[in-house]
């Protein structure tokens, strides 16, 4: 058996767990270290720490602090690990830990992170998924369930404090750019809620100032939300830091391409099994900016869809120019309005799109002015036909069944 090297206790607080951190820092020390060829364990909290819970109220989707996220564990340093190398990892399996067997999803209130769609969905709403083995269904969502589609939403390696200066510096310039905008352009660092691992004292002190947050994707990979990055990918990062410094958190049970709800896809407590190793000095070698992953041999086996166009109009009817933004949220818009004709509310409609493995296409990027974007709905994901004939859509949903929602303070 592989040796687990961080553990979690889902009853505690992340803040007392010296190998859990919530900032990207140089500086954050390392909380193990293995060898090249080494595989291990790592268990994880989700991504808010355990503060969404599973109840029926929304009330902590719409209340929760987002300066504290997202909880990581790690770093693991790699030995031999030098700035320009690649550290390659094999994600060889993920699960969710065995006494928490279900995840969360949901939209945060305008006022409090928004989301792809936040202007349709202003207020904080959440559904509820229970596992049963490969298999994810929902109280709140009725006639969908489907195979899980396990992947990391964040992965990546520290950055170095050239890197991490660079990061502030682009990011507290666009955030002057509306410096009141709701949601914000971005997020700067903000001591008060760091977690800085097992630093004390003055380098603490230094890590929380200083410290990037983790929502946004960036070079190093990171909050990267991406659904193909599963159990059975192998990765290859960029290392910026002596012994590299690999986190990983903000487990996924299964996402829609986009993430578009934003809190989140199925967010779940668990564990990733992998392995490292390094090609050195990789980075020169293959001219590797950003991560770059194959993808994983077992994949749910979904091969009939119902595809929705979307174009660069906006819901107001506004020409933008090849705006695939634009394009990608009518798509998903069109494709709320097709399954409410099947009993679906708005809410579930778009909580199937954070959740189950839809695909986002960027279909056609030059014929102006229009962008084209596709959102791939998986049919078989459905107990009954969702497909267009002559004789009409059949309600099926149950009345009355819905999203548990809560009216902005
Ligand atoms: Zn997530």
């Amino acid at each position: 058996m592989p040796e687990t090297l961080i553990t979690v206790d889902l009853k505690a607080s992340p803040y007392d767990n010296p190998k859990i951190h919530n900032r990207w820092h140089p500086d954050i020390p390392m909380a193990c270290w293995v060898k090249p060829g080494d595989d291990f364990v790592l268990e994880t909290f989700d991504w808010t720490g355990g503060f969404i819970k599973n109840n029926d109220s929304a009330d902590d989707v719409r209340d929760i602090d987002l300066s504290t996220v997202h909880f990581l564990s790690g770093p693991v340093g790699v030995k031999g690990a030098e700035p320009g190398d690649l550290l390659v990892v094999d994600l060889l399996d993920i699960g969710a830990k065995d006494d928490s067997l279900w995840g969360f999803n949901g939209f945060f209130s305008k006022q409090n992170g928004g989301g792809f769609l936040t202007d349709h969905f202003p207020s904080a709403q959440k559904s509820i998924w229970d596992f049963h083995g490969m298999f994810t269904t929902s109280r709140h969502i009725p006639n969908v369930k489907f195979a899980g589609l396990i992947h990391p939403g964040l992965i990546g390696c520290l950055p170095d404090q050239k890197m991490l200066d660079m990061w502030n510096e682009r990011e507290i310039d666009f955030i002057a750019t509306d410096p009141g905008r709701v949601p914000p352009l971005a997020n700067p660092p903000f001591a008060k809620t760091a977690h800085a691992g097992q630093a004390t004292g003055d380098v603490a002190a230094k890590i929380a100032a200083e410290g990037a947050r983790t929502v946004p994707p960036r070079e190093h990979g990171g909050n990267c939300d991406i659904k193909d990055l599963s159990r059975g990918s192998k990765i290859y990062f960029p290392v910026y830091v002596d012994g590299a410094g690999l986190s990983v958190g903000d487990l996924h049970f299964s996402q829609g391409d986009g993430e578009i709800t934003f809190c989140g896809a199925i967010e779940m407590a668990g564990w990733v099994h992998m392995k490292v190793e390094l090609i050195k000095g990789g980075m020169a070698k293959y001219g590797i900016k950003n991560p770059v992953f194959k993808p994983s041999p077992i994949t749910p086996h979904y091969n009939d869809y119902l595809i929705f166009e979307g174009i660069s109009v906006d819901e107001q009817g506004k020409q933008h120019y090849l705006d695939v933004n634009v394009a990608y949220r009518q798509a998903c818009l069109n494709a709320i309005e097709y399954m409410t004709k099947f009993g679906y509310s708005r809410a579930q409609a778009y909580s199937i799109l954070g959740t189950a493995p839809v695909q986002g296409h960027i279909s056609g990027v030059v014929d102006i002015p229009n962008a084209c974007a596709t959102l791939w709905l998986p049919t078989q994901i459905f107990d009954f036909d969702i497909n267009p004939n002559a004789s009409g859509p059949t309600k099926l949903v149950t009345p009355g069944m819905d999203m548990p929602l809560s009216l902005d303070l």
